[in-house]
């Protein structure tokens, strides 16, 4: 008997023959940047590709690597993140019905609200700490998308995966899941019932900082996946060879980076609970958050580097803790090498709906005591 088990990402992201140039026998692909293909002689292409905006041989790879990762049927790249959620959303007609997280992020709401407004798209939030909501909000037969986050950010709400794709494919709507803090090393949503996932590839995937990408994953090649395709095409939301060369060298290191961000992660959090300047941490690796049973259940490959903290006090105390330390960098992002501190509500701007005292923090690869003293030292201040 032949052993039919797949490989698990952990293992495809180091599977050598994805990289190997067979030209040249380099370990590592060559970058093509090509924005034409030329033809032969009664105008036949010589190989695959056209045109640069459509396909090119350094995103083919890519694609099929991410393909591979969520265990899906087709995989695409774009220019960013939010480059692939608004050309998902684009292809939802008007008349129809999406269905998304209340609290959840806030650049994709704010593209849900406009589509909605211009387009005449009903918009339902439900409350993703509110288990039956999601099936509540639901409009069988005119509801088109369920988005969800595998854990919302910035309150890392667990919304349970495989409940949500049963309850919007009885509503015969379609399931995405913006998986972008739960990486396939440890969520592979397609596998849990969901019909496409979304991974701002600018945050763990690539990890280092210096990329802004998007991939989708479908499970199904199918027709509405070639409206994907298109809009993709016709919009030129495309990543560049250049970008999606760096994504695959720091995608190669996701699960070591990952590994480590979810077990000091997990350390700060239960360090923290209970800190007499803090009200609560939020992380659903704790076992009193909310969502611990069913994140331990979709999250098998650790629960990441983000939670929250919220600091007793307002705004004023969570900004000083924000300015306060010296290894957690105040800045924006997720996912990377180093270790991120930020004031939501300042970010998210007047429209925020997220507690004026809670700070998100993107847990990093350095030294976890060091991280706990950084912290610790910030909030000994205020
Ligand atoms: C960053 C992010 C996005 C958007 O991705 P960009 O690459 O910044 O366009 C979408 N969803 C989540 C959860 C994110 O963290």
């Amino acid at each position: 008997m032949t052993d039919e088990r797949a490989p698990s990402p952990r293992s495809i992201l180091a599977q050598i023959d994805h990289y190997l140039d067979p030209a040249s026998g380099a370990l590592t692909p060559p970058i093509q940047p090509a924005t034409t293909f030329a033809r032969g002689a009664d105008h036949e292409l010589l190989g695959d590709y056209i045109y640069g905006r459509t396909r090119s041989p350094g995103d083919d790879l890519a694609e099929r690597i991410f393909a591979a990762l969520d265990g899906g049927a087709e995989a695409r790249l774009f220019g960013s993140g939010m480059a692939a959620v608004t050309t998902l959303f684009e292809t939802v007609d008007s008349g129809r019905h999406i269905v998304a997280p209340r609290v959840m992020y806030h650049a994709a709401q704010d593209w849900l609200h406009r589509i909605s407004e211009r387009r005449g798209i009903g918009l339902t939030f439900f409350d993703a700490a509110e288990p039956a909501a999601l099936a509540q909000a639901l409009r069988p037969g005119e509801t088109d998308i369920v988005w969800i986050e595998v854990a919302t950010n910035p309150n890392w709400e667990v919304i349970d995966i495989a409940a949500a794709a049963e309850a919007a494919h009885a509503a015969g709507a379609l399931l995405g899941v913006d998986a972008t803090v739960a990486p396939p090393v440890t969520t592979r949503a397609l596998a849990l019932g969901a019909d496409l996932v979304f991974h701002s590839a600018t945050k763990y995937l690539n990890g280092h900082g210096d990329v802004t990408a998007g991939v989708l994953v479908t499970a199904r090649a199918d027709a509405r996946w070639e409206e994907v395709k298109l809009v993709r095409n016709l919009t030129g939301g495309m990543l560049g060879p250049f970008e999606a060369w760096l994504l695959l060298r720091g995608l190669r290191t996701l699960a070591l980076r990952f590994d480590q961000a979810s077990r000091s992660a997990l350390e700060i959090a239960r360090h923290f609970e209970g800190h007499p300047k803090l009200e609560a941490v939020l992380y659903p690796g704790l076992e009193s958050h909310p969502g611990h049973a069913v994140a331990a259940r979709q999250m098998t490959g650790g629960f990441g580097g983000m939670l929250s903290i919220t600091v007793k006090g307002g705004a004023a105390e969570a900004r000083a803790v924000a300015t306060g330390t010296r290894l957690f960098i105040p800045a924006t992002s997720l996912g990377g090498v180093e270790s991120l501190i930020e004031h939501r509500a300042s970010v998210e701007g007047v429209h925020s709906v997220v507690a004026e005292n809670l700070l998100r923090l993107s847990v990093g690869i350095e030294d976890t005591a060091d991280l706990i003293a950084d912290l610790e030292q910030a909030l000994a201040r205020i």
